[in-house]
Formats: C-alpha cells, sequence, structure tokens
C-alpha cells in the first residue's frame, strides 16, 4: 500500500437529518444543516485553503485564508465558521479572494525560517502546501519577522527536545491553535497554551514549562495538528519522510485504536492515529502513538532455545530442533502422566486466530480442555455476570454511544490511564455538561481534573462494590424510581420482584452500609437519584468490579441496576467493561476457557461438541478441564506436569507469586512462546521466540466487540508468526493443520461460531471493523445490544447477598492494599518499559495518605516494605491524598516490585478471578529492597543465561 493520505474536510457536519441546500460556485448542494461552508465545499470536492481549521476539531476562524464570498453579504467570512443557509449563493475561488489569501500568506511566511529544504515535514507541511495553493510567489514584507535569521542559538524561546518523542521548534510555530485546541477539544489535558504577544506569541505547555515536565500527556494529538514542522516526531526527523503505509491495529488496550504504520522500508517511522478508525475516531494514547519501539529492542529473543533444566543455560536450536523436543516432551510427559497432565494458556495479547489455534491444539491434540487465558485474571467475571444477566459475554454498547449519555457512572475502572483514548471521549461528553458518578476507592482523574469535576464521588472501602451498588438499586427501588414499563417489557417480572423485594430491605438502605462502606449515606442517595433520574445513564466498569471475591455477583448487581431504570438496549446507556488487553475479548470469544468452546458453548454440550469433533477430526473431551489456578495447584499437587504459554507473563501477572513459581518449579516441561525473556521464561524449558503485532496479520475485537484487521507492516524478525509456531507444533504432534493464511483460521472460526457466521477478512478489509454478532441477521454486525430485548429472551434479575471477604484488615495488616495501571506503563510492563515510556514512571510506588505516612513516620520517597499474609515486597512511597486513609495503592508494572507477591490467592467465588483488588497489609520503613528481591533478581539472572555456541 503506498502512503494513505486522509483527506481533511474539516470540522465534521452535525448529527441530523435535516437538510440544506445552497449553491457552491455555481453548483447546486444539499448538505445537513449546520455544515460548515468549508465542509460543504470539500464534500463536493472543491478545496478551500485552510490552515487553522481540521477535522477532528471545532472550527476556530482565525487563519483568515478560508475566506468566501457569499451573494448579499458584506465581507469575506470565514468558511470554516459560516454555516449553510438555504438558497445561499458562495464563490470561493474570485480574484479577491486570491488577493486577500496571499495577502494572509505572506505575513505567515514573512515570519516564518525558510529553511523547508531541510525541514523534516518538507512534503508533508500544510504550510507550505498553502503557499503553493494560494500562488504566493514572492514576500513583500521582506524578512523582518522574529524567526527569519536568528540563528537558534538566538531565539528567545530555544527548541525542546525534552519529551522523548517528538521535538517542539517554537521558530516555526504560525500560532494557528490547533495544537493547543488540540490538546483541549481532543485529549482534553488543557496542558498547552499561547503565550506572549504579536511576534512573540507561541505555544507554550503549561507555564512556560517543558513538554515533559509539564502537563502534558504524550498523546500525540498536538503533533497530529500542527501544521507545520513545530512540533515533529523524533523519528521523522531522524529517519525521514515515509513511503508508504499500513492501517493496522494497536496491540496494548482493549479501545483497539487503529493506526497508520507510517514506513520506510521495513523500519516504521511513525504510527498515525488513524481518523477512520472506528474505536479512537483519529485519536491515540502515548503507548500506541509512539511505545512500539519494543519491537526492535536488543532484548528480544529471535531463536528459539531449549535446555533440560532451569538452571541451566539456554541453548540456541533450530525451529526444527526445538518443535521436535517439545513435541517429543508432550508425548513422553502424556504417556507417563496421562492426558490431562497438560495444558495450555492463550494470550490476550495474540490475535484471534492464534488463540484460536491454541485452544484448538489443546483440545485436539493435547486430548484435554485444560487451557485458559489471562482474563481468568481480569475479566472472567464479566463474562460469567452479563451472560447470566443479559445472555451474552459482553458490553453492550459501542464508544460512540457516550456521545448520547446524560449520566456516566464510572465504578472501579480509571479510563484516563487505563483506556485513555475513550476517556478522552467520555471528559468531552462530560465538557458538553453530562453528570459523573465514580466509585471508586481512590480519587481518580476524572473525579476532579481540568474542566471536569465529578458529581458524586463514592470513595468505598475496597471489597465493598456489592453493598453500594446494591445500595444504590434499594434507593431506586425504594423512592419509585423503577421503570417499571420497561422491566415489565423485557425482564423476568417474576425475578425481578424477588431481587426488589431482596433490596427493599433496611439492611441494604444507604445508612446502614454507610457503616461498612465507608460511603455517606447522602452520596450513595444522591448518586442512585442522579442515575436514576438524569436521562440516558452509561455505567462503565474496570477491574476493580471484577478482581474482587464477588466480581461476579458486582456484575450481575450492576445489569440489575441498569435494567431496572431501563438503561439497556439504546445509545447513550448500557453496561460497558472496560477490557483490559487488547484482545481480552477476542481470546474469550475464541474458546480460551475450559468449560466453553469458541462463542461460548459448554464443552459438555454434544451437539456443539460434535460440529467442532466433525471439523476438526477428533474426538474431544465433555469434560471441563483445569483454570490456571487449578493447573498451578495440581502442578504442586505432581499431577500436572507440562504447559504451553503463548504471550502471558504469569509469574508477574497472577496473584500469589511464590505460589505461581512453585507450580512453574513442580512442572517438567514449561514452554514459553513470548518476544522476551519473561519473568515466567525464567521456570521454562523451552523458549519459542514471539512475534510482535507489527509482524502478523489477524484479527483483534475490542472492548465494544469490534473486531478489526492487525496487518503485517514487517516481515517477523524471528522468521514465524505465533499462528505458524502453534502450527508447526500441531503438525509435530500428528495434527494435519494447513492453514496458509490466518484469514483460513477465521474462515474456519465463522464456520463454527455462529455470531462470528458472517466475518471474514474480506468483510474485514471492506468495512474496516465490525462488532459481533455478525452474521444473516446481523450482516453488518451489531454496535448496540439488546435493543429490542435480551439475548437471552428475558432479561433475569439476579439477588446479590454482599458477602465480605475473606481478607479483612485487622491489627497485624490494617490497611488494604488496591492494584491498578498507570497511561504510560502497560499491564507487566514487558513491552511499555523496553521503550522510552520508562521516563514517566521508571518504578512502581506506594501511594499512602498522609495520616497513615505520619503514623508510620513515612516521608515522601522513603522505602517502605509491605508485608501481607501471601509475602512482602520494597518499594518507594508517595505521599498522596488520592487515597484515603486506610488504603494504599500501587501498580504493577515492574518485576524488580512484583506487587503480586504479596496479593493472596482468595478469588471470585464464579470465576476463580483473583481478588487482586483487596489485600490487607502492613507498612513499615525499610533500608531498601527485601530479601527476596535480591535473591530473586540472582536467580532471574542466572536463569537468563544464554550459552556461548562452541567455537
Ligand atoms: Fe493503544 Fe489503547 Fe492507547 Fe488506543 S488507547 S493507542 S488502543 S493503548
Amino acid at each position: 500500500m503506498s502512503l494513505v493520505h486522509e483527506i481533511d474536510y474539516g470540522t465534521p457536519a452535525p448529527r441530523t437529518d435535516k437538510m440544506v441546500t445552497l449553491t457552491i460556485d455555481g453548483m447546486e448542494v444539499s448538505v445537513r444543516e449546520g455544515t460548515s461552508i468549508m465542509r460543504a465545499a470539500m464534500e463536493m470536492g472543491t478545496q478551500i485553503p485552510k490552515l487553522c481549521a481540521t477535522d477532528s476539531l471545532d472550527a476556530f476562524g482565525s487563519c483568515r485564508l478560508c475566506l468566501v464570498e457569499i451573494e448579499g453579504r458584506n465581507g469575506t467570512p470565514a468558511s470554516c465558521t459560516t454555516p449553510v443557509a438555504p438558497g445561499m449563493k458562495v464563490h470561493t475561488q474570485t480574484a479577491r479572494l486570491a488577493q486577500l489569501r496571499r495577502g494572509v500568506m505572506e505575513l505567515y511566511i514573512s515570519d516564518h525560517p525558510l529553511d523547508c529544504l531541510t525541514c523534516a515535514a518538507n512534503g508533508d507541511c500544510e504550510l507550505q502546501d498553502m503557499a503553493g495553493a494560494v500562488g504566493l510567489r514572492e514576500v513583500r514584507y521582506g524578512m523582518e519577522g522574529a524567526n527569519h535569521f536568528a540563528p537558534a542559538s538566538e531565539l528567545t524561546l530555544p527548541k525542546d527536545e525534552s519529551n522523548p518523542y517528538f521535538t517542539y521548534d517554537p521558530s516555526k510555530c504560525i500560532v494557528c491553535n490547533r495544537c493547543v485546541r488540540a490538546c483541549e477539544e481532543v485529549q482534553g489535558t488543557f496542558a498547552l497554551t499561547i503565550s506572549g504577544r504579536g511576534f512573540d506569541s507561541r505555544v507554550s505547555a503549561g507555564q512556560s514549562e517543558a513538554f515533559l515536565t509539564s502537563e502534558c500527556v504524550s498523546c500525540g494529538a498536538c503533533v497530529q495538528a500542527c501544521p507545520t514542522a513545530t512540533l515533529s516526531e523524533k523519528r521523522l526527523i531522524e529517519i525521514g519522510t515515509p513511503e508508504h503505509s499500513v492501517v493496522t491495529t494497536c496491540a496494548y488496550c482493549g479501545v483497539g485504536c487503529t493506526f497508520k504504520a507510517e514506513m520506510r522500508g521495513e523500519e516504521v517511522v511513525r504510527m498515525v492515529p488513524w481518523k477512520d478508525g472506528k474505536a479512537n475516531r483519529g485519536h491515540s494514547c502515548v503507548k500506541g502513538r509512539f511505545a512500539w519501539g519494543y519491537a526492535t529492542h536488543q532484548d528480544r529473543v529471535l531463536n528459539p532455545m531449549i535446555r533440560a533444566k532451569v538452571t541451566d543455560p539456554w541453548r540456541e536450536v533450530t525451529w526444527e530442533e526445538a518443535i521436535a523436543h517439545t513435541a517429543s516432551e508432550l508425548k513422553r510427559i502424556q504417556d507417563a502422566y496421562g492426558r490431562k497432565s497438560v495444558g495450555g494458556i492463550t494470550s490476550s495479547r495474540c490475535t484471534n486466530e492464534e488463540a484460536y489455534l491454541v485452544q484448538k491444539l489443546i483440545r485436539a491434540g493435547f486430548g484435554t480442555n485444560n487451557v485458559d487465558t489471562c482474563a481468568r485474571v481480569c475479566h472472567s467475571p464479566t463474562g460469567y455476570g452479563l451472560n447470566q444477566a443479559f445472555g451474552t459475554s459482553a458490553g453492550t454498547q459501542d464508544f460512540d454511544s457516550v456521545e448520547d449519555s446524560d449520566v456516566i457512572l464510572i465504578i472501579g475502572a480509571n479510563p484516563t490511564d487505563g483506556h485513555p483514548v475513550f476517556g478522552s471521549r467520555m471528559k468531552k461528553r462530560l465538557r458538553e455538561g453530562a453528570k459523573l458518578i465514580v466509585v471508586d476507592p481512590r480519587r481518580i482523574d476524572l473525579v476532579r481534573s481540568a474542566h471536569i469535576k465529578a458529581d458524586f464521588h463514592l470513595p468505598l472501602q475496597p471489597g465493598t462494590n456489592v453493598a453500594v451498588v446494591t445500595s444504590l438499586a434499594h434507593v431506586v427501588v425504594t423512592e419509585g424510581l423503577v421503570n417499571e414499563e420497561y422491566v415489565r417489557q423485557y425482564c423476568d417480572w417474576d425475578e425481578f420482584q424477588d431481587w426488589a423485594e431482596f433490596v427493599a430491605d433496611q439492611r441494604h438502605s444507604p445508612e446502614e452500609v454507610q457503616k461498612l462502606s465507608g460511603v455517606p449515606a447522602e452520596l450513595i442517595r444522591g448518586a442512585a437519584r442522579l442515575y436514576a433520574t438524569g436521562g440516558n445513564a452509561a455505567i462503565y466498569y474496570g477491574l476493580g468490579v471484577t478482581e474482587h471475591s464477588q466480581g461476579s455477583t458486582t456484575v450481575m448487581a450492576i445489569a440489575n441496576l441498569a435494567m431496572a431504570t431501563g438503561n439497556i438496549g439504546r445509545r447513550g446507556v448500557g453496561v460497558n467493561p472496560l477490557r483490559g488487553q487488547n484482545n481480552v475479548q477476542g481470546s474469550c470469544d475464541m474458546g480460551s476457557f475450559p468449560h466453553e468452546l469458541p462463542g461460548y458453548r459448554h464443552i459438555s454440550d454434544d451437539a456443539t461438541r460434535a460440529t467442532f469433533e466433525a471439523m476438526w477430526g477428533r474426538p474431544l473431551d465433555p469434560e471441563p478441564g483445569l483454570r490456571i489456578p487449578n493447573m498451578l495447584d495440581s502442578a504442586v499437587d505432581g499431577t500436572f506436569k507440562a504447559i504451553y504459554i503463548q504471550g502471558e507473563d504469569i509469574l508477574q501477572s497472577d496473584p500469589d507469586t511464590h505460589h505461581v513459581a512453585a507450580g512453574l518449579a513442580a512442572m517438567e516441561l514449561v514452554i514459553v512462546q513470548d518476544l522476551f525473556l519473561n519473568e515466567t521464561a525464567n521456570y521454562a524449558h523451552v523458549f519459542l521466540p514471539g512475534c510482535t503485532f507489527l509482524e502478523k496479520d489477524g484479527t483483534f475485537t475490542n472492548a465494544e466487540r469490534r473486531i478489526q484487521l492487525v496487518r503485517k507492516v514487517m516481515a517477523p524478525k524471528n522468521g514465524y508468526g505465533d499462528w505458524e509456531v502453534t502450527q508447526m507444533l500441531a503438525q509435530a504432534i500428528g495434527l494435519d493443520w494447513t492453514y496458509t493464511h490466518p484469514s483460513q483460521v477465521m474462515d474456519e472460526i465463522a464456520a463454527l461460531t455462529p455470531t462470528f457466521a458472517g466475518v471474514s477478512f474480506k468483510k474485514l478489509d471492506e468495512m474496516g471493523s465490525v462488532q459481533w454478532p455478525c452474521n444473516d441477521a446481523n450482516p453488518e454486525g451489531m454496535p448496540i445490544m439488546h435493543i429490542n430485548g435480551f439475548a437471552r429472551g428475558k432479561g433475569k434479575f439476579v439477588v446479590t447477598e454482599y458477602v465480605p471477604t475473606d481478607e479483612r484488615s485487622g491489627a497485624r495488616f490494617p490497611l488494604l492494599l488496591t492494584t491498578g495501571r498507570i497511561l504510560s506503563q502497560y499491564n507487566v510492563g514487558a513491552q511499555t518499559r523496553r521503550t522510552e515510556n520508562s521516563v514517566w514512571h521508571p518504578e512502581d510506588v506506594l501511594e499512602i495518605h498522609p495520616h497513615d505516612a505520619e503514623q508510620r513516620g513515612v516521608r515522601e520517597g522513603d522505602w517502605v516494605r509491605i508485608d501481607s499474609r501471601a509475602g512482602s515486597t520494597t518499594l518507594r512511597a508517595e505521599i498522596t491524598d488520592r487515597v484515603a486513609p486506610g488504603v494504599v495503592y500501587t501498580t504493577f508494572h515492574h518485576p524488580g516490585t512484583q506487587a503480586n507477591v504479596v496479593t493472596t490467592d482468595f478469588s471470585d467465588w464464579a470465576t476463580n478471578c483473583p481478588e487482586f483488588k483487596v489485600t490487607a497489609v502492613q507498612i513499615s520503613r525499610s533500608n531498601g529492597p527485601s530479601e527476596w528481591q535480591e535473591d530473586y533478581d540472582a536467580f532471574a539472572r542466572q536463569s537468563r543465561r544464554i550459552a556461548v555456541a562452541a567455537e
């Protein structure tokens, strides 16, 4: 594909069915009411020169280039800010306009450095393009502008190179305001401003701070908006203008942003957010936009390796030897210990096709259902809870839906860090006037940020979600706020009545729940009234809901609340799990759970199993297999002996690290397929190099059930796509797989999975993306689910009794630790730690309230030790009132800290999802890293040794 340029039409037209007919340059044109003249002209193919307008921003009308003449009106209004009117006669190309535009352009050019030939933006500079478009040949005013002759050293504002990914050269700034507006309107951070006056006007980050230390979050929106080279990617300056581009999908979070990978040969120059991307609408965050350098990081392992014992150095071998050795070891172990002594883990970082093949290999090749996925430790309660209530294991809305929300209720999620691009959409809607309720023990950014203040923040004690959500329902029921018409039409009325009687009980009143949750009763009452009566109300939730011993119960409590108030089945409402990893929805859809085949059909169902057996040519075990924690328990017990792990680092991501390590250490064969020698690989016997999303074809499914293509932009550096490695292993153990492209795998998925029946690579290529279910009934997918009733028939109300977790604070462990993520790092950090993103978060820190810190004599930056029943670790303290007294918080991005050493093995009653969000701990001052951290460092160093090949 050659370089893909998107056409910029200026500010999009409003959503309306009303049309207006006018004449532009003698041609009659009909456009939507409210459309700007610029947009109307662009849509009919007439280019109007512009600098300050772009289609991601509101019209601004400052550059004075897009002037037009309108018959019957005086002057030359800016076409970007002038809406069309019926019968209007517009002229865009007259001699007078041409002269005016040239005059304006002369002023810009007279104050702009004349270094076009050496400028990074040469050939990609709107100022240069517009000078050509208006026919500017000479500058009559001379070159007296402040930026012309001043060498860089004499400029009043020097270049700012502080950001690791882009530079700011104030000499090239034309003060069009696009970057400032992008930061405000698109990103919602308000980090940029215009400082100075006249010739001295410049963009500046904060109060003339360096970009790195300002509030800039490096989303890249300003760089994207800049029409000159004032804000430029460093890679563009280093390696030059791209030659071709490929549209693909980000491999970080569940938002699923699409990007144009702009390439020079096999090198990525930059990742530019794709305006037609339906999940991101042209926006990005620092991870997808800039943090892809891990793909070529020196730590990447490109050759397969094997070893007999984990204390041996690794030995590099050929792919043939690695695959043959792995297959023969698997056979040996199954012969010795039985069919069910082996299993595998699919990856939510890999494609749908790869996850599908791994579970197929395990079920059809190993003959067991011992397959699980990392959703076990994140959103498995979503799958269970929403399936119970609605009949589908997925969120109900598309991201666009938030534009129609009047009330946004966020529970246990931190969208601006965890799902930043959607977080920005949410902020935009909130700035437009939507109300906000946040239920979270921590004061996340959305509670109080630029131009946003939550109407209610319910800072509950970790572990009391069910009590608080049920109490919200108590207010809805007891104050007569139920949408009875909706419930009678779409839900099981008998179940509703049982549930209503349950929640109405006085023990669920806000006053009672205040005693155990710590949330003032009036906040619960106010939030419930707002949610039930404020118009379209949407719930967004994250791992702060699911990673609890009652994670599934909370999901069902949320579903109850939405159904009782009729907030399901249209734009602006719904129940929306914010999925963590890029393809966690997809890996679940693909049959990665031990009890479910693709499409969430139970393995014990004879008819479903028969369909798969016929297609796969192998008998399948009707018994569900082991979940990850059960595999580890069985390994410790001596009955589970081998595991194939594709693209997961369970040692770092799963709870109770010591137990995970014990399980892995007890196995005879641990096969890790990954980019790097991760922490789990310290216990591996076979290492199969993986490839990055840049090196593969396939699909990811994001949090809105949107299936999108991942397109290969370079050849796999390790030689094979991940799906090909799984196929080689399958063939080595006797399966007759002959796929030649991942599209054939998707064809097989479509043939076997009713919700994917209409999906194909061809359709995805044509449509850009599709939200499942996609089948004969919904050939173009389904953006909003349950519009006229639920997938399961009648919506199911479930009684949600609050059961306090067994993990309680007490005299020995008086504080509650909860964990989460931050913007710049991702999950276990394997990728982001190998990029410049670490400048923002070089280590995990412990947030502690000033009161708790003072009691323990802890000062800012001190080393502190966290002790829990499971273990202890050490990290530095950050004293902040973001957390309430009694609560401490940390992230788990760095293996040197391994926060999961202290998390316990308590888990969700229905799905075994670990209770990451509640761990009783004690904090004390420390002198530095704890003993295990030093021991582990030594072990990891030893385990990662690679034998030097004999001469
Ligand atoms: Fe990638 Fe998520 Fe950032 Fe989008 S929001 S660029 S999908 S990490």
